[in-house]
């Protein structure tokens, strides 16, 4: 396994507060919220990032988006952002694909 933070919660070598896991997919609550509500949708597959991601992971990129859905409806989210930065320039610190998934207050466009 690369040494990798969102491996490690995935495999459950570090605590966070999940609010989903399937075979595929885990979601926890970010460690540091910028909304309300503000969930990471993590592939348990180690990728990079989502320009690492190759034909081959096209469903699995579909079934964390549909998992965002799902939880957003868990967590009572009628309107929610569904964010991925991609590489540090975007804003990317850590280095394993995740979906930002963000509610419960009002979204300004664009973002910063
Ligand atoms: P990025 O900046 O790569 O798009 O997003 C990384 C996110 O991971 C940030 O929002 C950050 O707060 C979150 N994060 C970093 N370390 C941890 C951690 O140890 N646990 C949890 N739950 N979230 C983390
Ligand atoms: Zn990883």
């Amino acid at each position: 396994m690369p040494d990798c933070l969102f491996c490690k919660i995935a495999a459950r070598e570090i605590p966070a507060t999940l609010v989903f896991e399937d075979e595929q997919v885990v979601a926890f609550k970010d460690i540091n919220p910028k909304a309300p509500t503000h969930v990471l949708v993590v592939p348990k597959k180690h990728l990079d990032r989502l320009s690492s991601s190759e034909d081959e992971d096209s469903p699995l990129l579909g079934h964390l988006q549909r998992v965002a859905v799902y939880v957003a409806g868990q967590l009572s989210l009628k309107d929610f952002r569904l964010v991925v930065n991609n590489g540090r320039g975007a804003g990317q610190t850590v280095d394993h694909l995740h979906y930002h998934l963000m509610g419960g207050r009002p979204m300004q466009w664009p973002p910063g």
